[in-house]
């Protein structure tokens, strides 16, 4: 359920602080330290799951738990126009974190785009 040495673990725990924007009893969401654009979330599951790769039929629920969180983050957030849902998997993704989540990213017009 919970990796000791986990970074964001420790986040969902409340051991590091972080800026809070939607928790409910499956998913925690916060402010990235390292912002890209005027709003960059990250949403995570509370289980630890370390990546994509790690998703099965008995814990996909805990995916599906962030992503209808992020509607309601996203109206409570203001971004009317539309946002950018990014996961990052494994080292050739650029994983930094080795929990699983989302970056919910907009506030405007995102021009830089891979697909
Ligand atoms: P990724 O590179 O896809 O694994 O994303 C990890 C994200 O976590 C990066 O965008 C970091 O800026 C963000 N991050 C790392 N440490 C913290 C922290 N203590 N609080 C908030 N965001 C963090
Ligand atoms: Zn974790």
């Amino acid at each position: 359920m919970k990796d000791e040495n986990c970074l964001f673990c420790k986040i969902i725990s409340g051991d590091i602080p972080s800026t809070v924007v939607f928790e409910n009893d499956r998913v925690f969401a916060f402010k990235d330290i390292n912002p890209q654009a005027p709003v960059h979330i990250v949403i995570v599951p509370k289980d630890h799951i370390a990546c994509a790769n790690d998703i099965t039929a008995d814990n996909s629920s805990a995916a599906a738990a962030c992503f209808e969180a992020i509607p309601v983050i996203a109206k409570e957030l203001g971004l009317k126009n539309g946002y950018r849902v990014i996961n990052n998997c494994g080292e050739d993704g650029g994983q930094s974190v080795m929990h699983i989540h989302f970056h919910l990213i907009g506030g405007k017009k995102l021009s830089e785009r891979i697909v």
